[in-house]
Order: structure tokens, then sequence, then C-alpha cells
């Protein structure tokens, strides 16, 4: 096996190997740094990653009890003051529901998984009295990707996965049922249309299914096996794309989010084209 000892999987690298199997293997087998950008214009992807890592801290920050307006006075950025007004007009029935029961805010759950460690950083689960659980996930994309591309993410498939299998301590040490679990991905940029993907006992399986077979493959994998992808479109996005010989300039952010927005049938497994992900576009990594 390529991988080194105790080697941890979380959403983004098993979303790199679905995406790019070379990729996977220059970044988590080699370790391999690359000084390229992900995508241009330099300045307004950055700037970009900067408001949405602020946006997440906010949260944060207010879901630990600092008040909105002592944040409020911190902003200023035209792009985040929307998502920040958005969040504080219409978030808080999602955050503060009737029945709530308890929050936990940025907070991470592991199992293992065929010897390997599954690991994923949720950045607020909501405990309801009644038993259902919500896991809601911050999006800071300026456009909103069709459902049926969230719905097969890693990350989709991830989260409930672990809450079930891993997450007893937030129900004070009780099983935690698929049937229980939801997910939201909430859009600062769009409030009116979080997608909301319910979970249950048959999804669980699959995706334990799923996610043993992935990992199951790359521990077999030989360092030939790690080929290109065929999709070549993901390499102008991936800081690789040099060291691939698959060309020198980045993408365009602009395009990258343009095709976001219009994929209307995803491939399987599509998530970045190349190591952008467009999804995690300014989130907090981990
Ligand atoms: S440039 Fe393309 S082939 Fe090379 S690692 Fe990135 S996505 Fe894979």
């Amino acid at each position: 096996m390529l991988l080194s000892e105790g080697f941890v999987f979380s959403q983004s690298s098993l979303q790199d190997y679905v995406d790019c199997r070379r990729r996977f293997h220059l970044r988590y087998i080699l370790h391999l740094a690359w000084p390229a950008v992900e995508s241009e214009p330099v300045l307004e992807n950055e700037r970009y990653m900067q408001q949405g890592e602020r946006f997440h801290r906010m949260v944060h920050q207010h879901l630990s009890g600092v008040p909105a307006e002592r944040l409020s006075g911190l902003v200023d950025d035209v792009e985040l003051a929307g998502w920040w007004g958005n969040y504080l007009h219409d978030a808080q029935q999602l955050i503060t529901p009737a029945g709530l029961k308890k929050r936990y805010a940025e907070f991470v759950l592991s199992c293992s998984l065929e010897d390997c460690r599954l690991l994923a950083k949720y950045d607020l689960a909501l405990v309801h009295e009644q038993g259902q659980i919500t896991i809601v996930d911050w999006k800071t994309s300026r456009k909103k990707p069709v459902r049926q591309w969230l719905e097969k993410r890693l990350q989709s498939r991830l989260y409930p996965y672990l809450l079930v299998e891993a997450g007893a301590r937030l129900v004070g040490g009780k099983p935690i049922l698929p049937e229980q679990v939801q997910m939201v991905y909430w859009y600062p940029a769009f409030p009116d249309s979080p997608e909301i993907i319910c979970y249950n006992t048959q999804k669980h399986q699959e995706g334990a299914a799923y996610l043993s077979g992935l990992i199951n493959e790359i521990q077999r994998l030989d360092e030939s096996d790690f080929s290109m992808t065929s999709h070549t479109e993901r390499c102008a996005y991936c800081v690789y794309r040099s060291l691939c010989e698959r060309g020198v300039r980045a993408g365009n952010f602009d395009q990258v989010l343009d095709w976001l927005s219009e994929e209307a049938e995803p491939r399987e497994g599509v998530s970045s084209m190349g190591g952008f992900d467009f999804e995690q576009v300014g989130e907090i990594s981990f």
C-alpha cells in the first residue's frame, strides 16, 4: 500500500481521487506542493476565498455568543455585507428552530473504515427535541450548483454517514438512525433556496459500500495506476497542470462558476475542475 501509516481520508482527498487519480497521488502520496494558481484573476480568487473564510468565522463567532451588532461592525466588503445580512435575516429560523435541543458548531467526527480513518469537519449540527439531527453546511459560492450534482458530492455521502457512525456523543450516547439525519446546504448568496438532502437506511448502506469500495481500491493501487483524468477541462483549474503538461495558464474564475450553474447532468464524481474545488471556495479548509 502506498498510503502512509495512519492516513486519514476526508471528503477532499476522496473527491480528489474520484476527480483525478493522478492528483490524489501527487497531493496525498507524494505530498507535492506545486507553485501555481488555481484560477485567474488571482486577486479576485484570493479576495473571494478570504470573504468565504471571514463569513465562516463570523457565523461561528455569532453561534458562540458574540453579538451580531459587534460582528456587523467588522464588515468592510459589499459582498460579505450581503452574505452577512442574509444570514442575519434569513438563517435564524434554520439555526434556532422550534424544538431545538442542542447546537454544535465547528466540530470533527471520525471513524474507522477498511482499517483507515475517515474524518469530517462540520460547520454546524442541530439536535432537535424529537431526535432529528440537521447538518448545516455554509456554502459561499457565487453560483448555486444543481441539486443532482450536490447529492453526488463526497461530502453529501460522507457527512451523514459519519454522523450516524460516530455522532452518538451529540445525542447523549444513543445510536443515531439514518432516518434521523438530514443535511442542509445554505448559501448566503441564495438565502431563499437552501438545499435539503434527507438521509435514510438505504443511502447509509449504499454510502458504506461506496466509501469502502473507494478506500479498498486506493489501497490496492500501484504507482502506475494513478492515471491522469481523461476530463482535460478539469486541468485548467488544477495546480499541477504544468507538471502534467496540461497547460500553463489557470482557468478563469468566473467561467468555472458558470459551468457549475449550467451543469444540468453532472457526471458521476465530478466535483471540481482539477484542483479548484469551487464549491469550497472561500471555505475554511482543514
Ligand atoms: S492537471 Fe489534470 S491530470 Fe494533472 S493532476 Fe490535475 S486534474 Fe489530474
